[in-house]
């Protein structure tokens, strides 16, 4: 038997956009019940074995009784997780989910600091994040991951300090941390952004991954860091080059050899079209680069047998790579400058 695959579930609705996010995702959601059906009608042709469930948007929690009834109907996978902004979350909601058999709730905090939350757009308060991370244990969740966001509008290191304090208070069991990144098309974009300079952003990554690492949280991959057996199964797929199915508009997969990618118009893939919109096949050299600039991620690094030695060797020397028990990995170094090495091997 071929061995289980992941599941990812795109639920393009939010209730309101954030001016930095370029996911693809839309605040009607009149739609929702239809797209749920859609979506289960895609997934009746995967005849596979999911270990791992991922259902990430958009943001799934605000379509509410509609995620209940599709979490219903997916397999109970080992891994089964939900994202959560903590402004769509109810304590029936998660109760619910729970139920349904979600077991790992991954919970969009970004940060506990209103100023930043507001700068965000975000469309919740500090108070409330801590309430939904509450409200989730008291459901019964025993991993649940938060995401902080780093070098925001406005942001400090003395800030970044305080809401580091305070996801030390709640115990998380994993936390992903992602630095903001101004993308093209957004509000965000061209606007005049009080955000930290490369030196201040550079600190912040350090205060944060030490102080992570601390509170026992391991780093796993450059921004994501867990109690050791909570490193999420189904992100490690992604950087590891396991095969994934994605199902719902603009999900993407990796499944059978081939990159998909369905389209992202609602509207039609409520009516059953724009499955597997652009679709190709992986060669064995694409394989070998995205071994690398996605496996270097990881902090434990990919297997090393001696592929592109030219440009390896000028990696090591340059102290951006290191070779550690047949594994080639980032050095701290290396980490800072993460794109450019990946660049390398694209
Ligand atoms: S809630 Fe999440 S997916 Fe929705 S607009 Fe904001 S950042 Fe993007």
């Amino acid at each position: 038997m071929s061995k289980p695959k992941g599941l990812y579930v795109h639920i393009p609705y939010c209730v309101k956009k954030c001016p930095y996010c370029d996911f693809y995702s839309v605040v009607d959601r009149t739609g929702a019940e239809d797209y749920v059906a859609a979506v289960l009608e895609e997934f009746k042709q995967y005849n596979e074995n999911f270990d791992t469930v991922f259902i990430g948007g958009g943001t799934p929690t605000s379509i509410g009784d509609g995620l209940v009834r599709l979490c219903d109907a997916l397999p109970k996978a080992e891994e089964f997780t939900v994202e959560a902004n903590p402004g769509t979350v109810s304590r029936e909601l998660l109760t619910a989910l729970k139920r349904a058999g979600v077991n790992r709730l991954s919970l969009g905090v970004q940060s506990f600091n209103d100023g930043e939350l507001r700068a965000l757009g975000r469309i919740h308060t500090a108070a409330q994040a801590e309430e939904a991370f509450l409200a989730a244990r008291e459901a019964g969740f025993e991993n649940i991951s938060i995401d902080l966001m780093l070098s925001t509008p406005r942001q400090t290191l003395e800030s970044v300090r305080k809401t580091l304090e305070k996801a030390r208070e709640l115990v998380p069991d994993h936390v992903s941390a992602y630095s903001l990144i101004v993308e093209e098309n957004t509000p965000f974009y061209g606007a005049e952004l009080p955000l930290p300079d490369e030196d201040e952003e550079r600190e912040i990554y350090y205060l944060t991954r030490d102080f992570l690492e601390d509170m026992g949280l391991g780093q796993y991959e450059i921004s994501n860091f867990a109690r050791p057996g909570y490193e999420c199964r189904h992100n490690i797929k992604y950087w590891t080059l396991a095969p994934y199915v994605g199902i719902g508009a603009a999900a993407h997969s990796y499944y059978g050899g081939r990159r998909s990618c369905n389209s992202p118009d609602i509207a039609a893939y409520i009516r059953g079209e724009g499955r597997g919109a652009t679709s190709e096949t992986v060669t064995a050299e694409e394989r070998l680069r995205e071994k690398f600039w996605l496996g270097l991620r990881m902090t434990q690094g990919v297997p090393y047998g001696g592929e592109f030695p030219e440009t390896v060797e000028k990696l090591v020397g340059q102290g951006l790579l290191e070779l550690s028990g047949g594994n080639l990995r980032l050095t701290r170094r290396g980490t800072d400058l993460a794109n450019l090495v990946f660049m390398e091997f694209v």
